[in-house]
């Protein structure tokens, strides 16, 4: 199952959620409640800390990122 990264334009609140194709998406921010969460187009993890380092690194080495969901993923540790 694909996970997508969202991310809250009100309060800046990001998620990485597992969602089927055939899903929704979601709108409701789980942080602050506002109708302003949306799907980011880039890859999970790819912006989550808001400088270069994960995404120069996640596109050098993708191969070398640990699955998500495992507790190692730099993506998932926020
Ligand atoms: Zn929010």
């Amino acid at each position: 199952m694909p996970i997508y990264a969202y991310k809250c334009a009100q309060c800046g609140h990001t998620e990485d959620v597992m969602q089927k194709m055939s899903d929704a998406e979601l709108t409701v921010c789980p942080q602050c409640g506002q109708t302003t969460f949306s799907k980011q187009l880039s890859a999970a993890g790819f912006q989550l800390k808001g400088n270069g380092y994960y995404a120069t690194d996640f596109k050098n080495k993708p191969a070398d990122a640990p699955a998500c969901g495992s507790g190692g993923c730099p993506a998932c540790v926020s």
